[in-house]
């Protein structure tokens, strides 16, 4: 494979988010920007970072927002501003021009209505919302918790966090045939992080700079489908198995590229702990990159799915859950008790919680008799703690005399399964389809959780 791009990229993998953040917060490497391309007429116009201003988003409501960083741009050589809009996820923040700021009238520098509070979200309903109903409303919307609704360490680890990956200079990337948008910011090592678009290999996940390296990549790369070893394979659905050690810059490409569409995740170039289950969508070209899932290959913590994703073109189609299904399936194999490592992601969180309610709901609806939650843990592998959570969002558990009590009825069952929440997942696994046998670990055990 001639890869030498990526893989001389990695010889500072271990240094290259540091270098990256100080190249975030370095001021002076903007203004030599500035000078370097200096008239009197862009200075005129130029907006400063740490401004405020009403901004017109993609869906034309203008809203107000706050300058980050500021750029310029690859094509025209405009400048270019990294806005966050107050109350909103991080992942709207986004690169804009110019002639989206209302500059002309009052509207400079309007002050926030607070600045710790974080969702103080103009389209929130005045109605009183009861916990629940503000949970929904929160993931649905993307609302984030406020600083003073977490606890101390969590707040401290959060700024922190906010402050390294504050602006997503890779706001694009196209691969195979799809050009994405980018949520948030991936630590790609050097001058790739400097880029706004980014050319990815599909098949190999080498990553470019410029469309012509990419299109003659295209001619070179022998890849079409993942390294490792295909474990399922059904219809046009297909997963691959890849240890992070056998096949490192695959991995560590896979994590940088995941890192664009998830908020928290932390790991991108210690891969050898880990073993990545990937999906694809296998047609006459090669096996498309649809989503993947990572999985330590010993957790301390019970965990079977470290990371997940789905890539957003293959989002809303079932995948998610799908895979979800899948880490399943394998933990039952190995006849052990697993969970998602937290925090999960909000979209990962409805994916869970939608798929956990599925299976015990199809459980309860067809079992006779009596049934504990470690019962059901046993026949799901699911982990007690997700499983008391989950009865407990559809009322169906009691505590009682020091321990959770399953409370159901067949009525309370069908209900559930009418409402509108609960949807039947649209692909599953076939367990038929699946050829993998638990790798030999020492001993082990059902996890108590
Ligand atoms: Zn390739």
């Amino acid at each position: 494979m001639a890869d030498s791009d990526s893989k001389s990229s990695f010889s500072s993998a271990n240094d290259c988010p540091k270098s990256v953040n100080s190249n975030c917060s370095d001021q002076s490497d903007i203004k030599q920007v500035n000078t370097g391309t200096h008239n009197s007429d862009s200075e005129e116009l130029m907006l400063e970072i740490g401004e405020r201003y009403s901004v017109r988003r993609s869906d034309d409501a203008w809203h107000p927002a706050e300058i980050i960083q500021m750029r310029v741009n690859d094509h025209d050589r405009n400048y270019e501003y990294y806005v966050h809009y107050d109350g909103y996820n991080r992942r709207l923040d986004e690169w804009v021009t110019r002639e989206r700021f209302n500059v002309s009238d009052g509207y400079k520098n309007i002050e926030p209505k607070n600045r710790d509070t974080r969702n103080d979200n103009s389209e929130q309903p005045d109605r009183k919302l009861t916990r629940n109903q503000k949970r929904k409303h929160d993931e649905i919307n993307h609302v984030q918790k406020t600083y003073a609704e977490m606890d101390p360490t969590t707040a401290a680890l959060e700024k922190e966090h906010e402050a390294i990956t504050k602006v997503k200079y890779v706001d694009r990337i196209q691969i195979g045939k799809y050009e994405i948008d980018a949520w948030y910011f991936s630590p790609f090592p050097e001058e790739y992080g400097r880029q706004s678009k980014l050319w990815i290999c599909e098949f190999c996940l080498k990553y470019m700079k410029l469309e012509k390296t990419y299109r003659y990549h295209q001619g070179e790369c022998t890849w079409r489908q993942p390294p490792g070893k295909e474990i399922y394979r059904k219809g046009t659905i297909s997963v691959f198995e890849v240890d992070g050690k056998d096949h490192k810059i695959y991995c560590q490409n896979l994590c940088l590229l995941a890192k664009l569409f998830l908020d928290h995740k932390t790991l991108y170039f210690d891969v050898e702990p880990f073993i990545f289950y990937v999906l694809c969508e296998v047609d006459k070209h090669g096996a498309h990159l649809v989503g993947y899932f990572s999985k330590e290959k010993e957790s301390p913590d019970g965990n079977n799915v470290a990371c997940i994703l789905t890539l957003p073109p293959y989002q809303r189609k079932g995948y998610g859950k799908f895979l979800i299904a899948f880490s399943y399936e394998l933990s039952k194999l190995e006849s052990a008790v697993g969970s998602p490592e937290k925090p999960l992601s909000d979209l990962g969180k409805l994916s869970y919680r939608s798929y956990w309610s599925w299976v015990l709901l199809e459980i309860l609806r067809d079992f006779r008799g009596t049934l504990g939650i470690k019962d059901l843990s046993e026949m799901t592998s699911i982990a007690r703690s997700d499983i008391v959570n989950t009865l407990q969002t559809m009322n169906m558990v009691k505590y009682w005399k020091g321990q959770h009590v399953i409370c159901v009825t067949p009525k309370l069952v069908e209900e559930h399964l009418k409402s509108a929440q609960f949807k039947r997942p649209r692909l599953t696994v076939d367990t038929s389809s699946l050829r993998w046998t638990a790798p030999k670990k020492s001993q082990l055990k059902f996890l108590k959780k």
